[in-house]
């Protein structure tokens, strides 16, 4: 695994080798002269394929496309670009195959301001969503992880977490580097944001290096075992239960907006900001990244901080695509001064 420009690696001790070969910086430490803390975002990098098709083909069938397109996303990825493009100092770890998939993720990310000093270079290729989406806007979407299952807690435990004020996770890499992660994070003193998602069922111990636990209606409903209607018809009941697990739960709402409790104190909900939605994909990227940012500048206020990643995720529907649609800090005061 060395790095792409065959150059020694440059991420520790450990011979691990980085897949940026832009430059040295190999570690997740606190940016000089930055007041805000650090985000290091542990996570997933995957390229987006997608195609549009009149209809869904049945097994054996073969329909064909009308044309595709390639994007850069993955939720790691994704939610390190939106922290960063609000301001935070934003850290990268990940894997990625030696493949120009990577590399172009890895450029996306360095072009928003995100350090990839800590993406190392896996044996399987980048990982890649192949996204379907009907001519009724219907998506089905297969994902292989590829690089992204090769996150190891050892790759997490090299790194000087010492440096972040939140480590943010996400259920795209191996649970056990998930859990690592949010184990160092704790242990450097860090807030640990896990974005429970793609929902699974997940043990209560396993979460108890969880400081901010932040789930969509039905990753709420997983973690509750629930339906995601209960949730959705008492959001702020959710929320407080999700703090037997976190002592903050954050529960996004869609267009509904977002619920949220902290244990042993404020409970309450936010409604989404009324804008014109054109296409609502990372929205819930942009709210974690924002909570992420927002909680690295210090704010203590959660009310506050849920309403900032609110306006966060509102602006993300305004524009197609992930990466492309996430708000810039200047788009997200805006909004909240005009509301
Ligand atoms: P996820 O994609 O993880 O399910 P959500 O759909 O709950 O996330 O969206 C996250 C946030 O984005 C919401 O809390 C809300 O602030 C904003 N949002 C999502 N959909 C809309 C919408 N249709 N109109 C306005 N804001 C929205």
């Amino acid at each position: 695994m060395a790095r792409a420009d065959g150059a020694p690696g440059a991420a520790g001790g450990t011979g691990r080798g980085s897949a940026d070969s832009s430059a040295g910086r190999g570690e997740a430490a606190p940016a000089r002269g930055s007041r805000a803390g650090r985000v290091v975002v542990v996570g997933s990098l995957n390229m987006d394929l997608v195609v549009r098709v009149e209809r869904h083909p049945r097994p054996g069938e073969t329909v064909m496309g009308r044309g595709h397109a390639s994007h850069p996303g993955g939720k790691g990825a994704n939610q390190a670009l939106a922290a960063a493009r609000l301001g935070a100092s934003v850290a990268m770890v990940g894997r990625v195959g030696d493949d120009d998939h990577g590399r172009a993720l890895l450029a996306s990310l360095r072009a928003g301001g995100v350090d990839v000093g800590a993406v190392l270079t896996g044996t399987q290729p980048t990982g890649v969503a192949f996204i379907q989406v009907d001519g009724a806007g219907q998506n089905s979407i297969v994902v292989s992880p590829g690089a992204n299952a090769e996150v190891t807690p050892s790759d997490v435990a090299g790194l000087g977490l010492r440096g972040a004020a939140v480590v943010m996770l996400q259920l795209e890499v191996p649970l056990e580097t998930v859990l690592a992660a949010a184990r160092a994070g704790r242990a450097a003193g860090a807030a640990v944001l896990l974005n429970a998602a793609p929902a699974r069922p997940l043990a209560g111990e396993e979460l108890a290096d969880v400081t901010h636990l932040l789930v969509n209606e039905h990753e709420a409903a997983a973690l509750l075992g629930a339906d995601a209607a209960a949730v959705i018809a008492d959001p702020v009941a959710a929320a407080r239960r999700l703090t037997a697990v976190a002592p903050v739960a954050v529960v996004t709402l869609g267009a509904a907006g977002a619920a949220w409790a902290e244990r042993g104190g404020g409970e309450g909900r936010q409604p989404a900001f009324a804008v014109e939605v054109v296409d609502t994909t990372a929205a819930g990227d942009a709210f974690a990244g924002a909570l992420a940012a927002r909680l690295a500048a210090g704010e203590r206020d959660l009310a506050a901080a849920v309403r900032y990643a609110c306006a966060a995720g509102s602006l993300a529907t305004t524009r197609a695509g992930a990466q492309p649609s996430l708000p810039t800090g200047g788009e997200v005061e805006a909004l909240l001064a005009g509301a």
